[in-house]
């Protein structure tokens, strides 16, 4: 399958992510022994692609499965988990019929273990982590999935890269983000309150 090489041309309206699809003993915490089985980037592949996708559907078609059959294909090795990175959280919705990130990262487990954990750097906006209905599907099918701050500023700088005003969308999306923690910390205080006065 054709590659193109990294950076996508860049469109103002969508986001530019990657992914990245490991395997990872279950006897290594260092994670020094992560074997990379697939990649993938928005747009990688024909069509109006995600990053997700793309990685998946390059693992299929090495292993020559049809897309959707990509977890027949994904190892089972014993004591070893799948694990996907990717920059911002998998989609839970899509317009236009295509199926959701989060619905083919769920799929994989139907055939075999599929994927068992995604670890994710950018939440969907708007939502409290874990409350999108992203994180809900990859709940619901076993996936274990992680929130890892700290890298949100250089992953929207790439995802936003080739919009018409990048350096002010990073700054609302971080300037969302920080509201966004501060609720979701108020959230949590007053249960704690609520908790206490129950006792
Ligand atoms: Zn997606």
């Amino acid at each position: 399958m054709h590659r193109s090489s990294y950076p996508i041309s860049p469109r103002p309206t969508n986001f530019r992510v990657g992914a990245i699809l490991l395997s990872r003993s279950d006897s290594d915490p260092t994670f020094a022994e992560d074997t990379i089985l697939s990649t993938g980037y928005t747009m990688e592949l024909a069509g109006n692609t995600h990053a997700e996708q793309c990685c998946l559907a390059n693992f299929a078609s090495v292993h020559g499965v049809a897309d959707e059959d990509v977890g027949s294909a994904l190892p089972a090795t014993p004591r070893h988990s799948l694990v996907m990175y990717v920059t911002m959280e998998p989609c839970g919705k899509r317009l236009s019929g295509n199926t959701p990130c989060a619905a083919r990262l769920a799929a994989t487990r139907n055939a075999g273990r599929g994927i068992q954990k995604v670890y994710f750097g950018v939440k969907e906006p708007g939502t409290f982590v874990g409350e999108s209905v992203g994180c809900a599907m990859l709940s619901e099918a076993g996936i274990e999935w992680e929130y890892v701050s700290g890298f949100e500023k250089e992953i929207l700088e790439v995802a936003f890269a080739g919009h018409e005003n990048p350096a002010r969308e990073v700054e609302e999306a971080l300037e969302g983000i920080r509201v966004e923690r501060e609720k979701a910390e108020e959230k949590k205080e007053k249960r704690r309150r609520g908790i206490r006065k129950r006792e």
